[in-house]
C-alpha cells in the first residue's frame, strides 16, 4: 500500500505536460497541447493535454485521465506499479504501509529469484554466442532452423552448457545462493550436490511483461536423447506458467497496434512467426490456455486468433482454448494451416505477403470453424448432426454478452438449418444450469425469456437505458457542483439561503433512494455525497486525483472538454448558448430524466416477474404486479410531460 501523501506528492510532482511529452511530441493550442495519439492510429492530432486540469483526453479513441492513468495505459501498469515507476522518475521516496516482516522477507525473496534469473539469462546468451560449445552446438542448431540474429537477440536466446554442473559451480562462484538456485529450477539437489536441469540445451528465456526472466524453456539438441524434447522451469515465486504466455513482452506493443493476437503452441512458433513479420504473437507453452493467460492477453486486445496446425492434436487443443476465450467475452476465430504444416513451417516455407493472406483468408469464427471441421461427418447422420449443434450451442451459452449471443445465434442457424428460437431456448437452458457464476462481473443483461426471443435486439436496446443519464448527473455534479442553484429569502427573517447544484442533486437523488447501475458512477456519488453532507465541496481535483484509478480517468474523461455540451442537449443548440447559462434549466431536467430512467428499470422488473407470475398462474401476484405497473407508467408520463419536448425519452 502506498500511502495517500505519498500519492499526492507523485501526483505534484508529475506534471501532466511533462510525463505526456515524454512519449508525444506536443504543441501548444490555446490553453492546452494538441499531439497525435499514442493509443491509436492517427494522422491528424485529437489527443489534447491540459495542464491546469492536470489531464490528458484523446477525442478520437475516448481515453482520457491525469498521469498516473497515462502512464497505467501507455506502460500497461497496473495502478501501484505506474504510481512506482513516476515516483522513481521524479525521485520521490515511497512509503509503503502494512507491509509486514513476512511481506518483506517474500518481497526480498522474489527480487533474489529475479536477480538469479537474470543473471542465468546472461550466462545462457554469453554462452551461445562466445563459448566454442555454445557456438558449435547451440548456435549451429539455430542456424539450421533458420533463426535471424536480430531474433535470437530479441528474444534473449542461449545455450546451456553441456557438462552436468557448469551453471551451478559458476553461479555459486559468482555468489549465488544454492538456496535461490534450487528455488528457480534452475539447479537440481541431489544427494549433497548440485547439477544443473538444463544442461546441453538451447535455452529460451519467458519473461514478464516488463522484461523481466520468470523461467525458461530449454530444449534439448541430441536426436537420442533420453529426456523430454522439452524442459520447463517448475513453478516457483516468480513463475507461473498458468499466468504468462511466452513472448508477451515482445508482442505487446503489436497486439495494441493491430488490435489482435495471434496464438501459438510453443516457442518457435513464436519465433518463426514472429519473424516473418507478424510480431503480435504469443504461445501458451506447456500448459493448456487457461482463464488467467487470456486474460493477460485481453488487457491488450479484445481478439484472439488461435493459429494452430491441422492435425488432430492441434485441432483439439484450439477447440480447448475456444470456450476460454469466448467466455472473457472475447472475440476468437481460429486458422488451421495446411496439412502436415505448422506455424513454424509454414511461416519459413511461404513469404510474409502469402502468409498473411493465408491468414486473412482462413480465419473462421468458432462456429464455422466446428461445423466445418464436424459437419462432413455429421451430414447425414441425425444423431451426430444434433451433436454438433449441441456443442456449438454449449460455446455459444458461455459467452457474457446477449448482443454477441444474439448474433453468434443467428450465424448458427443459418450454417445448421435450425430455427433461432429453439437455439435460444436451448442455450438459456444451458445458461440456466450452469448459474454461470461469474455473471455478476459483467453488468450485462439477463437473458430474455424464450417466448420473446424473436426480437431480442430490440430488448437489449433499452436495457442499458440508465447509462447516459447516470453519467449525465455525475458530469453535473463534478463541473458545476460547487454553482448557485438558486436563492430563497426566507420571508420571516429575510434571509437568504442558497442551493448549490450539488445540494439539489444530492437531495434529489437521497431523497428518493436511487441509485447507480454503474458501478464507477456509484463510487463517485457516494464519495460526492459524502463530503456534501458534511458541508464540504469536493473539488475537481479530489476526483481526477482520486487513489482509485477508475474514479480518477472516468472524472478526467467527465471534465474534459468533449463534453461541453450534453449528448442529450446537443440537438438542441439553437437555443442553448452556454451551458452555465441553462444549468437552471439542465439540471432539474437531468434528474428528472434520471428518474424516468430508473422508473423505466423498474418496469421492466415487473415485467418479467409478471411473466413468472403467469407461468405459475400466480393470478394474485398478477394483480397487485399489475397495478404496480400502471402505477408507474402514469408517472413516467407525468415526467415526459413534465420534460415537454425539450428531451426525446
Ligand atoms: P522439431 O524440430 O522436432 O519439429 P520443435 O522444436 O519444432 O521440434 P515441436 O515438437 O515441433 O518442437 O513442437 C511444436 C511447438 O511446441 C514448438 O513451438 C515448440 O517450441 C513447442 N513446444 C513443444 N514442447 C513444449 C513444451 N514442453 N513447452 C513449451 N513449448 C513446447
Ligand atoms: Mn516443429
Amino acid at each position: 500500500m502506498i500511502d495517500h501523501s505519498t500519492i499526492e506528492r507523485i501526483l505534484d510532482a508529475a506534471q501532466i505536460v511533462d510525463v505526456v511529452q515524454e512519449y508525444v511530441p506536443l504543441k501548444r493550442r490555446g490553453v492546452n497541447l494538441l499531439g497525435l495519439c499514442p493509443f491509436h492510429n492517427e494522422k491528424t492530432p485529437s489527443f489534447t493535454v491540459s495542464p491546469t486540469k492536470g489531464i490528458f483526453k484523446c477525442f478520437g479513441c475516448g481515453k482520457g485521465g491525469n498521469s498516473v492513468n497515462f502512464i497505467m495505459e501507455h506502460e500497461h501498469l497496473s495502478y501501484p506499479e505506474a504510481l512506482k515507476h513516476l515516483a522513481k522518475k521524479y525521485h520521490i521516496e515511497i512509503e509503503e504501509k502494512e507491509l509486514t516482516q513476512e511481506d518483506l522477507e517474500k518481497q526480498n525473496e522474489r527480487e533474489s529469484l529475479l536477480v538469479l534469473t537474470a543473471y542465468a539469462g546472461r550466462q545462457f546468451t554469453e554462452n551461445l554466442l562466445h563459448s566454442d560449445e555454445g557456438i558449435s552446438v547451440g548456435m549451429t542448431y539455430f542456424k539450421e532452423r533458420g533463426f535471424r540474429q536480430d531474433t535470437l537477440k530479441k528474444f534473449d536466446l542461449g545455450y546451456s552448457l553441456e557438462k552436468r554442473d557448469a551453471f551451478s559451480k559458476k553461479a555459486t562462484e559468482d555468489g549465488y545462493r544454492q538456496e535461490f538456485l534450487i528455488k528457480t529450477g534452475l539447479s537440481i539437489q541431489h544427494e549433497d550436490r548440485i547439477f544443473d536441469r538444463f544442461s546441453g540445451r538451447v535455452m529460451f528465456p519467458i519473461h514478464s511483461l516488463s522484461g523481466q526472466i520468470l523461467g525458461f524453456g530449454g530444449r534439448i539438441l541430441k536426436t537420442d536423447a533420453k529426456t523430454a524434447k522439452y524442459l520447463n522451469s517448475p513453478e516457483s515465486d516468480i513463475y507461473h506458467k498458468s499466468k504468462i504466455v511466452y513472448g508477451i513482452y515482445q508482442a505487446r506493443k503489436a497486439i495494441t497496434q493491430n488490435d489482435k493476437c495471434y496464438l501459438v503452441e510453443g516457442y518457435t512458433d513464436v519465433l518463426s512467426v514472429h519473424e516473418a513479420g507478424i510480431e503480435n504473437v504469443v504461445a501458451s507453452s506447456g500448459t493448456s490456455l487457461t482463464q488467467e493467460q487470456v486474460r493477460l492477453i485481453k488487457r491488450f486486445t479484445q481478439n484472439i486468433t488461435i493459429l494452430y496446425d491441422g492435425d488432430a492434436a492441434g485441432i483439439k487443443a484450439s477447440i480447448r482454448g475456444i470456450d476460454i476465450i469466448l467466455e472473457e467475452g472475447m472475440n476468437v476465430k481460429i486458422v488451421l494451416l495446411p496439412p502436415g504444416e505448422d506455424p513454424d513451417s509454414y511461416s519459413k516455407k511461404v513469404s510474409y505477403e502469402e502468409f498473411l493472406k493465408y491468414l486473412k483468408q482462413n480465419e473462421t469464427d468458432f462456429i464455422r470453424f466446428k461445423t466445418q471441421l464436424l459437419l462432413s461427418e455429421a451430414q447425414s447422420d441425425p444423431v451426430r448432426r444434433a451433436d454438433l449443434i449441441r456443442d456449438i450451442v454449449k460455446s455459444i451459452a458461455v459467452i457474457p454478452e446477449t448482443i454477441t449471443r444474439t448474433v453468434y445465434i443467428k450465424e448458427c442457424s443459418n450454417l445448421m438449418e435450425v430455427s433461432e428460437p429453439v437455439l435460444y431456448n436451448e442455450v438459456n437452458k444451458l445458461r440456466q444450469q450452469k448459474s454461470f457464476q461469474d455473471r455478476n462481473r459483467y453488468p450485462g443483461l439477463e437473458d430474455l425469456p424464450v417466448q420473446k426471443i424473436t426480437v431480442p435486439v430490440k430488448q437489449v436496446a433499452h436495457e442499458t437505458g440508465s447509462f447516459y443519464s447516470e453519467k449525465e448527473i455525475i458530469r453535473l455534479l463534478l463541473k458545476y457542483g460547487s454553482e448557485v442553484f438558486e436563492r430563497i429569502i426566507n420571508p420571516e427573517d429575510g434571509k437568504e439561503k442558497v442551493t448549490t447544484i450539488a445540494d439539489y442533486i444530492v437531495d434529489e437523488i437521497v431523497s428518493d433512494e436511487l441509485t447507480f447501475e454503474n458501478q464507477t458512477f456509484a463510487k463517485i456519488f457516494s464519495d460526492y455525497r459524502f463530503h456534501v453532507e458534511q458541508g464540504l465541496f469536493p473539488g475537481d481535483k479530489h476526483f481526477v486525483r482520486h487513489q482509485d484509478p477508475d474514479i480518477s480517468s472516468v472524472s478526467a474523461d467527465l471534465l474534459s472538454d468533449s463534453h461541453q455540451l450534453s449528448d442529450i442537449w446537443k440537438t438542441k443548440q439553437t437555443y442553448i448558448e452556454t451551458e452555465t447559462m441553462l444549468l437552471k434549466a439542465i439540471v432539474p431536467d437531468t434528474v428528472l430524466k434520471f428518474k424516468s430512467d430508473k422508473l423505466k428499470n423498474e418496469m421492466k422488473k415487473l415485467l418479467r416477474q409478471i411473466e413468472e407470475a403467469s407461468k405459475v398462474n400466480d393470478n394474485e401476484r398478477i394483480v397487485t404486479l399489475q397495478k404496480k405497473y400502471s402505477l408507474i407508467s402514469k408517472a413516467i408520463n407525468r415526467i415526459s410531460k413534465n420534460l415537454g419536448d425539450r428531451i426525446i425519452l
